[in-house]
């Protein structure tokens, strides 16, 4: 192990003074133990946690705080000073309850005194207090010391009544105070009581690092790291231990990706593709244009995955535009060409019958090829499938409707799935299981169009190898982008009916409506209306919206594609992938309210040809957040820059929409804080792998069930021994 480790060490041995238990003695059933069952949880507030998604012990462990407030700065109470926020300790001598006259406000004040002096603390809108604060209970009061109608008091924000005044506990008031996620439900407080309650289960909890790994990192005990998370003692404590924890969340998770990976590649053996023969060469030669360095690199790549006995799990990214299509096509071909079939799987029927458009011209027919989607009568469709069954059609284009239970194979030898982000990933794993069980395991492709960064490939797709076809054909030129506001609109409009006047054509993108596609349609139908009874009065104008029948839509689409109609307004359903090299010419309504990768997607729809494009977002941005998108987007047309930049604006959690299923939730770690400790987490899984690529070895049965509980039934079925 020659890498360097990350700066994780922990100094000064700090953790070993904790009184750990030894692990041994562990009872995997204290972290299964209902939280209704402790001492302090009665049955409504067992119910409350439950709702919050806390149910055992192991939950509570695991819900880790945001942050702390630093408490650490007790005073005794004639060093207060006025305005400064501190804590102190003290004995209450006098309660009283008032209720302001004017106000309303129900006013709770004590009198607490340390050997230093008194003070009058002061507590609104808590009225209960005067019952629970008795004369002579020793206090421990966080606020801040205030001039208060005449007279100095110190306005509580958060207080505790100590058991008794030295070996007293504090929570809430002294120290390190984590603030965890909480709800109205359930407060910050009421976890810290708990979290301080099953200190015992903490001390003891199991570490499922393999310990040669964690001396060479220096990386705390699990026990030791999950206390001090909790319950730091100094900030640098907290930090250690996060970082130990996080690199475990993150380690976990790559190794169970990467065990998925080598499950695929090592289970039943794909058909290796014999070498390229005349038809795919004379595929190559006979495209209408000169395929990019990317491209030929990708077919490469491409090319070497199929002609082995492991089966491809790849995924093919590329901003919008870069050229997939052929890549993919190319592969099918190969597949044709060796007897067998290849399915290619688009989201929608447009974009399956662009493709099988596309895969008409490139091929000229020279392949025997089948579009299934929705739209065949039961008689086509019945066709179509025997010759599916039959094998006579070689390559097949589709919808999810390719995966139906009645849609049976000969030799399905390669699934390519465009835009496979667009298919819910149940969807897309059902679908490789389908495919396995038509031909053992057939070569697997995925496209994207949504670029993301490497960090969030490595968690999202870490069981793929990746391909990136970066950069677009020779002769597209950037789409020219243009902040346009409301003033300016007019001159916005004057400016597309001079591309159209040129024989351009124009997309018009209204927002959706987030609560309503009705209200979104609607919307979409009345821009529509006054864009033909207004600014483009001589153009033909049509509109597409989610609530259309797709039949419907692709009428519309297919009048846009051949130039019947010039300027098409749309919801922001505009077909991803839709290729219409005319349209030069895109006007985004309301762009503000679009996030950074839709937009980018959208103008994606534009600059497809050699023709100069424009993108004009028509934006009232105000917020900070949207200023930055729109900024982001005039500034730069990549899509791996732009993705980098939208996980800063938004943080992970939203860059994805959805998560992919079967990855664990990520409890602590923050792809964007912490890059370092995946790009290690990924190196050292592999390490781990590479000596044990079934984590077979005794001293890996912790780390494998402790990968199989955080990827919960997904893997279960890959670790079977
Ligand atoms: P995407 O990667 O977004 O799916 P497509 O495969 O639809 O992109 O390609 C976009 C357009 O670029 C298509 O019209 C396609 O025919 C064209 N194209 C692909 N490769 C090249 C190339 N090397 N040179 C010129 N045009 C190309
Ligand atoms: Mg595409």
């Amino acid at each position: 192990m020659s890498e360097p480790a990350l700066p994780l060490r922990f100094g000064g041995g700090r953790y070993a003074e904790r009184p750990l238990a030894p692990p041994l003695s562990f009872d995997p059933a204290s972290l299964a133990l209902p939280l209704a069952e402790l001492e302090q949880v009665s049955k409504p507030v067992s119910r409350r946690l439950a709702a919050f998604g806390l149910e055992t012990v192991g939950d509570l462990v695991e819900h880790f705080p945001r942050r702390y407030e630093d408490f650490r700065d007790r005073k005794s109470i004639r060093d207060l000073k006025v305005g400064e926020e501190a804590t102190i300790r003290g004995v209450v001598a006098r309660v009283s309850a008032v209720r302001t006259a004017r106000r309303r406000v129900d006013v709770v004040k004590a009198l607490v005194r340390d050997e230093t002096g008194a003070v009058e603390a002061v507590w609104f809108n808590q009225r209960y207090l005067a019952k629970v604060l008795d004369e002579g209970a020793h206090v421990s009061l966080r606020g801040t010391y205030r001039p208060q109608s005449g007279r100095a008091s110190f306005v509580v924000r958060s207080h505790e009544i100590l058991e008794a005044e030295d070996e007293a506990e504090t929570v809430h008031t002294e120290g390190l105070v984590p603030v965890y996620p909480a709800s109205e439900q359930v407060s910050a407080r009421l976890l810290r009581s708990l979290l301080r309650a099953v200190r015992p289960v903490m001390r003891r909890l199991p570490d499922p690092l393999p310990s040669a790994l964690r001396a060479r990192e220096g990386l705390p005990a699990r026990a030791a790291a999950v206390l001090a998370v909790h319950l730091p003692r100094d900030p640098g404590e907290a930090k250690v231990a996060r970082g130990r924890l996080v690199l475990e969340e993150l380690l976990l998770m790559q190794v169970g990706l990467l065990l998925h990976k080598h499950e695929q590649q090592h289970g039943c053996p794909a058909p290796a593709l014999p070498p390229p023969s005349d038809l795919s060469r004379g595929f190559l030669e006979s495209l209408p244009f000169e395929l990019t360095g990317h491209q030929l690199a990708a077919l490469d790549e491409l090319e070497a995955d199929l002609t082995v006995a492991r089966p491809m799990r790849r995924l093919l990214q590329g901003d919008v535009g870069s050229g997939k299509t052929v890549v993919a096509l190319y592969c099918l071909v190969r597949a044709a060409e060796a007897g067998l079939q290849g399915a290619l799987m688009a989201p929608t029927e447009t974009l399956a019958a662009q493709h099988a458009d596309t895969a008409a011209r490139l091929l000229g027919g020279l392949v025997p090829t089948e579009l299934l989607t929705a739209s065949l009568t039961a008689a086509e469709r019945r066709a179509a499938l025997d010759r599916i069954a039959g094998g006579e059609a070689r390559i097949v284009i589709g919808t999810h409707a390719l995966i139906q239970q009645d849609v049976t194979f000969a030799r399905l030898g390669l699934l390519v799935v465009d835009e496979q982000h667009r298919f819910g990933v149940e969807q897309r794993d059902e679908l490789v299981r389908r495919a396995e069980r038509e031909s053992c395991a057939p070569h697997v492709l995925h496209m994207t169009a949504t670029p993301i960064p490497r960090t969030l490939a490595l968690t999202v797709y870490g069981d793929l190898d990746v391909t990136t076809i970066a950069g677009a054909p020779a002769g597209r030129r950037p789409v020219v982008t243009r902040l346009v506001e409301e003033t300016q609109r007019d001159v916005g409009y004057d400016f597309v009916r001079k591309q159209l006047s040129r024989g351009r054509q124009a997309y018009v993108v209204c927002p959706a409506i987030e609560e309503s596609d009705s209200i979104s349609a609607a919307t979409a139908v009345a821009e529509a209306e006054r864009l033909q009874a207004g600014p483009f009065r001589d153009a033909g104008v049509a509109v597409v919206h989610g609530q259309l029948k797709a039949a419907e839509r692709d009428v519309v689409m297919a009048a846009f594609k051949r130039g019947d109609v010039q300027v098409l307004v749309s919801t922001s359903l505009i077909e991803v992938g839709i290729d219409v090299q005319n349209a030069t010419v895109m006007i985004v309504e309301g762009a503000e309210r679009f996030g950074l990768a839709q937009l980018h997607q959208l103008r994606g729809r534009v600059g497809r040809g050699t023709e100069q494009s424009y993108c004009l977002l028509f934006s009232n941005a105000e917020t900070g957040a949207a200023q930055a998108r729109l900024d982001a987007l005039l500034e730069t047309t990549d899509g791996f820059e732009l993705a980098d930049r939208d996980l800063e604006i938004r943080g992970e959690g939203q860059v994805m929409g959805s998560r992919q299923a079967g990855t664990p939730d990520l409890k602590l770690a923050r792809l964007a804080r912490d890059r370092e400790a995946l790009l290690r987490a990924r190196a050292l899984a592999a390490d781990i792998l590479a000596d044990d690529p079934e984590l077979a070895a005794a001293a890996h049965a912790p780390l494998r069930d402790a990968v199989e509980a955080a990827f919960g039934g997904e893997l279960a079925w890959l670790l079977k021994a």
